[in-house]
């Protein structure tokens, strides 16, 4: 049994992907090809927003959005420590200080209320963590939707705007997702998404894309993604990125787009069937009413999780931490100067938190015998 079975999908698409990758070997076109510019197109239109600047992946789509926000020293750009270190890696690499709020322990995605605190805390001059630079400036929020839920966005966005911080939405995990009517990627002033193979829409390789309405800010984005470039190839009007998506890439994603909502739905079934069988003696993500979840990841805790990823190891079923540690805690971010016990809930999530195989085409038997090593 695989932890995400890649396989299963590729057979549905076999003949259209074979159709579209010889379509890009014929006209040869592998870097800005005519399948990104058609890919932009259908995703900005899926997610409701007006541009998609497709690039080479989640992390330089976040990159991409802090750069045309002007991020750098002095600013704090405020995140949650529960995630993938990528999130808050692109605030660091810009020069910028990343401030950590703890999480919702029912959602694990970013606690609204102690962003509010957070923000004024910084804004009246207290330092954020011990290694924190004086005076910094409050820039943004980087909330996750973190497995795949989204975010608490009317909250986050109220906060936000009273501040004046942009909220940049990290959907890595989330694409597909819905809130409140509205899509994934859509949900704050700009979003980033990922299209590695793991994730809810994966390519074969890396990608990723930045989501925004702003015109503006686009045509910088789509700027800073060839070399800060402007009316031609050698024409640089700023720093920029070798931050392309290539061709193949957005060949492969334009033939999984058309599986990809009833793969949504498949993995709406999945998680179904994981919470009815688990819901008694767990503690599971809280998805909230008016939310629909793209469930990158089926998050379990547990206080006996090392003796429950034992036994799934004992019936050959795989299962994955994610993530054991917070990244407050990781050596990456030994400068700021953080603690255990900084930020608790994430911590304890971190320390209790399992994940079980989980994919569009989990059959319903190999899904019991997950069920039933788990409960063991
Ligand atoms: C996967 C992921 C990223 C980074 O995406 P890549 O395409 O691997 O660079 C960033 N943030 C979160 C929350 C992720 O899960």
């Amino acid at each position: 049994m695989q932890f995400i079975d890649l396989k299963a999908q590729q057979a549905l698409i076999e003949t259209s992907l074979k159709k579209r990758i010889e379509t890009v070997l014929s006209h040869g076109k592998y870097i800005m090809g005519p399948e990104i510019f058609e890919l932009e197109e259908k995703l900005a239109n899926y997610c409701g927003v007006k541009h998609c600047v497709c690039c080479s992946s989640g992390t330089d789509a976040l990159l991409l959005a802090l750069m045309a926000y002007d991020i750098g020293p002095g600013d704090a750009v405020f995140t949650t420590p529960f995630t993938f270190i990528a999130t808050a890696e692109v605030i660091s690499l810009l020069g910028a200080t990343p401030v950590f709020v703890d999480i919702n322990p029912e959602t694990f995605n970013i606690d609204a209320g102690k962003l509010q605190q957070a923000i004024a805390d910084v804004t009246s001059g207290k330092k954020s963590s011990p290694g924190a630079p004086e005076g910094l400036k409050p820039r943004g929020v980087i909330p996750v939707d973190i497995f795949g839920c989204p975010a608490e966005y009317d909250t986050i966005g109220k906060v936000a705007r009273e501040n004046n911080l942009f909220v940049l939405e990290d959907a890595c995990q989330s694409f597909g997702a819905r809130y409140k009517n509205k899509r994934a990627c859509s949900l704050g002033d700009m979003a980033a998404t990922s299209f590695f193979p793991a994730k809810p829409l994966g390519c074969y390789g890396d990608g990723g894309a930045v989501f925004l309405n702003d015109d503006a800010l686009s045509e910088k984005i789509t700027s800073i993604r060839i070399h800060g470039q402007g009316s031609n190839k050698y024409d640089n009007v700023r720093i920029g990125l070798n931050g392309r998506m290539d061709t193949m890439q957005a060949a492969v994603l334009l033939c999984k787009l058309d599986l990809f909502d009833k793969e949504l739905e498949n993995r709406q079934g999945v998680a179904h069937r994981y919470g009815e069988a688990l819901s008694g003696g767990f503690t599971l993500q809280t998805v909230p009413e008016h939310s629909m979840s793209a469930w990158a990841q089926y998050a379990i805790v547990s206080d006996n999780r090392d003796e429950i990823i034992g036994k799934l190891k004992a019936a050959n079923i795989p299962a994955a931490i994610y993530y054991p540690k917070p990244l407050h805690l990781q050596d990456a971010f030994s400068l700021l100067g953080h603690t255990k016990g900084d930020f608790p809930v994430s911590e304890s999530i971190a320390d209790r938190i399992f994940s079980v195989p989980f994919h569009p085409y989990l059959e319903k038997e190999d899904q019991q015998r997950i069920i039933k090593a788990i409960r063991g």
